[in-house]
């Protein structure tokens, strides 16, 4: 309460704005996921990975769009090819060889990816990479796993209380429980209909959880044995490694049929995408006579299509990928050894990290099951904390490094998060 009081009294511009925005969105708001009480914070600009507010308060960007951000917001390369595109004109109603281009980069990377096609958005990429594997299966079920994300309109997990949710037949399995999906599959009502087992390679919104050595592997066996199309979501891993996802540790004949993408790929512009195995994409062909139609004004927008493709050729190459990868890596060991001895937990893979109050040990997290104990009190305070530090997270934990984020806001923010450790022990 304490902390709440000071974040009210220190942002009167923020809950000025908060309360105008509240009179034409429901509760100020359009994205759910950025409320957080007693209100948000308002950015009113951000320099490579700094944000500023209205109040006047900076504040090192440790969240990055939930990834989107990761060129950081003033990228020099990312900045010019947007204000050169600007000038030649905006969205034409017409083919444009940057849209062949950015699908040559993403397929570079993503080798599984024979051919691929744009929308505007994750969710989206994934609306359609399941369409296309019903049609190319002929059937209808959809295994997915409990707490897993696809996009606001796939809300499965969240059941009765959802209304937002597209409504396929979902078969929810338990991330990193190849039993579980065995048992699904194998259910005779199950066996001959199953379409498609959606994946997030590292369940991110979930609380990023890695999966396990071998559950990856044995979702591609049961995939072949159900005859269903095998779809990673890689929405928030394509940053992964050397840029190519999670996919790219994995043998050839192990990775996905389908793979959706978004997030970073537009260079921060919105952005998805869906592709994978020729004779599945081939639907999609407007050549065909009897090809799916799949449209969307602005999927091949010529703003996104430029930044991504700028934003891959020069500026996160592979190499600047696996740097990346590295300093996540190395952040999160020291912040899980900060935590080490209490409830704190540092849940990820590489660039992408998230806090857990639980009083699972980091090595028992293998699905939402095991975080089920979560302390959101305890995430607001490390939140709020972080805040009047000048660390931007959000609200339950979650964090995208960026390109912009250098070593010292890297060691600031593990001081901070000490800091907390040492502050509030008694409640740890
Ligand atoms: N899939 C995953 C794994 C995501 O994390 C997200 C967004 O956070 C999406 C899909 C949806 O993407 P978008 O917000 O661009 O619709």
């Amino acid at each position: 309460n304490e902390a709440q009081e000071r974040f009210i009294a220190q942002n009167p511009k923020s809950k000025a704005i908060h309360e105008r925005a509240t009179e034409s969105l429901p509760g100020g708001n359009t994205r759910s996921v950025l409320f957080y009480d007693p209100f948000p914070l308002s950015i009113t600009s951000a320099q490579n990975a700094t944000l500023h507010d209205a109040d006047g308060h900076s504040y090192i960007d440790l969240l990055g769009e939930y990834t989107a951000g990761l060129y950081g917001h003033s990228e020099p390369v990312i900045t010019q090819a947007i204000i050169e595109t600007t000038k030649k004109g905006l969205n034409f109603g017409s083919h444009h060889e940057d849209e062949g281009r950015l699908a040559a980069l993403v397929k570079q990377r993503f080798p599984s990816m024979e051919l691929l096609r744009f929308t505007n958005s994750g969710t989206e990429a994934n609306l359609m990479a399941i369409a296309a594997a019903k049609i190319a299966t002929g059937k209808k079920k959809i295994v997915v796993f409990a707490n897993g994300y696809h996009g606001g309109t796939f809300l499965f997990a969240a059941g009765k209380n959802s209304p937002i949710n597209v409504p396929h037949e979902y078969l929810i399995a338990t991330y990193n429980d190849l039993e579980s999906v065995h048992a699904l599959i194998r259910e005779p009502e199950n066996a001959r209909d199953v379409a498609a087992i959606i994946v997030e390679p590292m369940m991110g919104s979930g609380g990023c959880i890695p999966a396990d050595e071998g559950f990856l592997e044995g979702l591609r066996k049961a995939a072949d044995e159900s005859g269903a199309v095998l779809i990673y979501d890689e929405v928030m891993t394509s940053r992964m490694h050397s840029g190519g996802g999670i996919q790219s540790q994995l043998p050839v004949d192990m990775r996905p049929d389908l793979t959706t993408l978004g997030k970073y790929i537009g260079g921060g512009m919105s952005f998805g995408a869906f592709g994978g195995k020729r004779s599945i994409m081939d639907i999609f062909d407007p050549r065909r006579p009897d090809s799916i139609k799949h449209a969307g004004t602005f999927n091949n927008n010529v703003l996104t299509m430029a930044a991504g493709r700028a934003g891959l050729e020069q500026v996160f190459t592979p190499d600047r990928a696996q740097q990346l990868h590295a300093i996540g890596d190395k952040l999160r060991k020291r912040l899980q050894e900060i935590g080490r001895g209490t409830l704190m937990k540092v849940t990820g893979v590489g660039s992408i990290m998230c806090f857990q109050f639980t009083q699972s040990s980091l090595d028992r997290i293998k699905s939402h099951n095991d975080i089920a104990d979560s302390d959101a009190t305890l995430s607001g305070l490390l939140h709020l904390f972080l805040l009047q530090r000048g660390f931007y997270i959000a609200r339950r934990g979650f964090m995208a490094l960026s390109l912009a984020l250098t070593e010292s806001d890297l060691d600031g923010s593990a001081k901070a998060v000490e800091d907390f450790v040492v502050e509030h022990r008694q409640l740890l």
